[in-house]
């Protein structure tokens, strides 16, 4: 089978491997002219990294994936401790560590495990057009490509959704900024092995451990859409946003070199929609739930639909149109309630409502682990990878 993938993102890339191994030819295209991912890193729940396992990358992910033994928060203003506790659990029921990772790290992994004579970069898409027997891609460069089937993994403002839905698509801001980067590990910060968050007035600075004795920074600072925003100011925005914060927080300030790593992300999503495919085209990752980052499972989700892809092409015999509809179902609800957790956890971190947050506080204050455990494999328990629980 023929396949062209719009977009060599996490999911474009996953999904190739994915259809390749069952010896499908596949080419991915993406409108980026070199690997430059937007965004420092990020978190692979076992969920995600269980699909990558599956893909064949068990041990290089796992030479990406930072060590992160213990999970604990602190008050922003102070420094004091607010809860600590051990992710083993994680691990021990759901079979695999969790992993946070450069992204150009894991880009550039994926895109070696595609081969990269099967990627063409500085290739947009700008229109998609099928008869029943075969679909056609046009670039921008007046180029045009043809295949049995063509993902849309291209992305939050997927071209190829637009086409699928037959409309654009609108996106719900999140009500908060992200700042983030790799700096140097520095136990001043947060223990090494550990992911540390510091948090007050609906705004958190957290930092994990990627691999080469890295920190991945994240900031969320609630504020509206469309501010200006200059490169030049640098870490000026979150000076001033977290003046007067704990000292472990201004240790990092000093440690960001906003030449080296730095990088700032209006957050938004699409509220859940049920429509992933149109005859031989399917969208997937971002492009078909795009998602805020307060759970960490956007790529895992993307990882997922890969996982699902790989599994009724694999299994099914129907046909394209056919094998594209079980996806669609099997991925849509699952893939909307990551969606909606997500925002429901943005909404209740950030201060939008002061008296959800701090109750939130006052939560952390109390918390043995527990419960954030409980929340956390509650993300990953109706994966498809864990075979309905299962697996878990
Ligand atoms: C701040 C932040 C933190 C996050 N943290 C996490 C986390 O900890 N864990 C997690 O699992 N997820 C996280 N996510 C979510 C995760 O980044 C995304 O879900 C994931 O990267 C989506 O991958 P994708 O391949 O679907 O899309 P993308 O990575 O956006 O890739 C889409 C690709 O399509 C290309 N493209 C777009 N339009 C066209 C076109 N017309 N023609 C050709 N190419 C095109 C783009 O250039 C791009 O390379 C985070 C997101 C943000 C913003």
């Amino acid at each position: 089978m023929r396949v062209i993938i719009i977009g060599a993102g996490i999911g474009g890339t996953s999904a190739g491997i994915a259809l390749q191994r069952l010896g499908h030819d596949v080419r991915i295209y993406d409108q980026i002219r070199e690997n430059r991912p937007v965004g420092a890193a990020l978190s692979l729940w076992p969920n995600g990294v269980k699909v990558l396992n599956w893909l064949g990358l068990r041990d290089e992910v796992a030479a990406l994936g930072g060590r992160m033994d213990t999970m604990a928060y602190a008050d922003g203003l102070t420094g004091d401790s607010m809860c600590r506790f051990s992710l083993d659990p994680v691990t021990a029921q759901t079979g695999q560590r969790s992993y946070p990772v450069a992204r150009a790290d894991l880009q550039a992994l994926l895109m070696d495990a595609v081969g990269p004579d099967r990627i063409r970069l500085g290739m947009r898409m700008v229109a998609v057009d099928q008869t029943e027997d075969e679909v056609t891609v046009t670039f921008e460069n007046g180029e045009t490509a043809t295949a049995d089937l063509v993902i849309g993994a291209d992305g939050a403002r997927s071209a190829t959704r637009d086409y699928v839905l037959g409309r654009p698509t609108e996106r719900t801001y999140s009500g908060y900024t992200n700042f983030n980067g790799l700096v140097p590990a520095d136990t001043r910060i947060g223990p090494v092995d550990q992911w540390t968050t510091y948090v007050a007035d609906g705004k958190r600075v957290s930092v994990m451990p990627v691999a080469g004795d890295r920190f991945y920074f994240f900031c969320d600072v609630p504020q509206p859409s469309g501010l200006a925003y200059d490169r030049a100011d640098g870490v000026a925005p979150l000076r001033a946003a977290f003046a007067g914060w704990a000292p472990g927080v201004q240790t990092l300030l000093d440690a960001i070199d906003p030449d080296v790593s730095l990088n700032r992300v209006e957050i938004w999503d699409v509220d859940p929609f049920h429509t992933w495919t149109r005859g031989r085209v399917a969208l997937l990752g971002d492009s078909a739930h795009n998602t805020a980052p307060d759970i960490g499972q956007g790529a895992c989700s993307a990882l997922e639909d890969s996982f699902v892809l790989g599994l009724v092409f694999a299994t099914t015999s129907l046909g394209v149109t056919d094998s594209l509809r079980r996806y669609e179902r099997a991925r849509t609800e699952r893939a909307a309630d990551l969606v909606l957790r997500a925002r429901k956890r943005a909404e209740e971190t950030h201060g939008f409502d002061p008296e959800t947050t701090a109750a939130w506080y006052e939560g952390l204050r109390r918390e043995t682990g527990e419960n954030v455990i409980r929340g956390i494999v509650g993300n990953i328990a109706d994966s498809p990878v864990t075979i309905g629980g299962l697996l878990t």
